[in-house]
């Protein structure tokens, strides 16, 4: 009997672990990619916990770019708090995303790089196969892909949701970063204010990674923030920049039409407060290769893994939304308590669920903030 063959759109972090699941298990699977190298260009900052992502994967150690003891979270009045992270690491993220797709190849898993997906052929499905058009680019050439699944693990532009007619009325927060020389005391810092939430990671004593994420006014709130943070000369300080549209979690967002599921920033799957991705991927990933394992709904396989905290993520951006900047300077100055600090180490930021309740029964105050949830 043929094997069940797995077609993926996208090579990053959601494409390439959803190839070594599937490979692993003993499907055919092709990765399209299309640019030439896999994890280039990159736009992230690279933070994740690696408590968390070894609940999928183990990180060596030449990934990581630098390892992070503290964070300060700092108010519009430049007010702030300092909270020790557990085990937070900047990694290089072309290299992680190489690294995902090694693991993959070592399974059997076939990559084409520099082939573009371009759309789905006919109605979707036939005789219980998919076929994407998807152009090499090596050659110029369009040539029509027939596979049992169709994985669209394209990013945040989705092209395979579009084409299946699925990308619905999704919404963007524009992502701005540089890599910027600036000498720097190895804290993350991050500034929520009324325009979005802003950063500095350091890559090392030397260098950071400084951005910033807007739903309006981005330019503006980028050289408004850099200005701030970096210095009136942060221009000339620019190394490399970075940029691209980070979508905000829609729980109505239609992930699977027949034979074709989405998986990742294709699918949304980001946290809303922090706006970190990486481990929503790959978590994703775990649920597309069980549901085409077992025949199980992926839909709820996802939402089991990540919907609620997905959910709560959205909520509480929705409340953060509606902060003023004096808000913002009354939230710094109640978790400037130390029993609510030392929540605030304690969080798991993936897991933001048992966090929201445990701080609202500990720090009434924050109820009053939190009606911003419902007006
Ligand atoms: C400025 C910024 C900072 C961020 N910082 C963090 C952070 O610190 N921590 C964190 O966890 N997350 C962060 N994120 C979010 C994180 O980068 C994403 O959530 C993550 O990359 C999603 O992985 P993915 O595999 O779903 O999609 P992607 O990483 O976007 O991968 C999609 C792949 O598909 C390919 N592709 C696209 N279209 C096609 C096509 N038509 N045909 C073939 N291939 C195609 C792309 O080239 C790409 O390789 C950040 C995002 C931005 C923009």
């Amino acid at each position: 009997m043929a094997m069940t063959s797995v077609s993926i759109i996208g090579a990053g972090p959601a494409g390439s672990y959803s190839a070594y699941l599937l490979a692993r298990a003993g499907f055919d699977v092709s990765v399209f990619e299309e640019h030439p190298i896999v994890g280039e260009p990159w736009a992230c900052t690279g933070v994740i916990t690696e408590d968390v992502l070894s609940r999928q994967l183990k990180l060596p150690e030449e990934l990581v770019v630098n390892r992070i003891e503290k964070a300060r979270i700092i108010s519009p009045d430049n007010n702030f708090i300092e909270v020790k992270l557990k085990n937070d690491v900047v990694i290089d993220r072309a290299v992680f995303d190489q690294h995902v797709a090694e693991m993959a190849k070592n399974e059997g898993a076939k990559y084409y790089v520099n082939h573009r997906f371009v759309e789905i052929c006919g109605n979707g499905e036939s005789d219980g196969k998919v076929t994407a058009k998807i152009r090499n680019k090596n050659l110029n050439q369009l040539k029509g892909v027939e596979s049992d699944w169709l994985i669209g693990a394209d990013g945040p532009r989705s092209e395979v949701a579009r084409s299946a007619g699925i990308f619905g009325n999704r919404k963007f927060y524009v992502g701005s970063q540089v890599t910027a020389k600036m000498e720097n005391d190895n804290l993350i810092r991050f500034y929520p204010s009324e325009n979005g939430i802003a950063w500095t990671v350091p890559e090392n004593s030397r260098i950071v990674r400084a951005g910033i994420a807007a739903n309006k006014n981005a330019s503006g709130y980028f050289d408004e923030f850099m200005t701030q943070a970096v210095g009136k000369d942060y221009k000339q300080r620019i190394i490399a920049r970075q940029a691209g549209p980070i979508p905000v979690y829609s729980p109505k967002a239609q992930t699977q039409k027949g034979r074709i599921l989405l998986a990742g920033d294709a699918a949304t799957m980001v946290k809303a407060t922090t706006l970190g991705g990486i481990n929503q991927s790959l978590m994703a990933a775990t649920a597309v290769a069980e549901a085409i394992a077992t025949g199980k709904d992926y839909s709820k396989l996802w939402k089991k893994k990540l919907g609620r905290d997905l959910w709560l993520s959205l909520m509480m951006r929705k409340a953060m939304n509606r902060f003023s900047d004096n808000d913002y300077n009354k939230l710094v100055k109640i978790f400037g308590s130390s029993k609510n600090k030392r929540m605030l180490e304690e969080f798991d930021r993936d897991e933001p669920r048992k966090f929201a309740f445990k701080l609202l029964l500990q720090e009434p105050r924050l109820l009053l903030l939190s009606r911003r949830l419902l007006f």
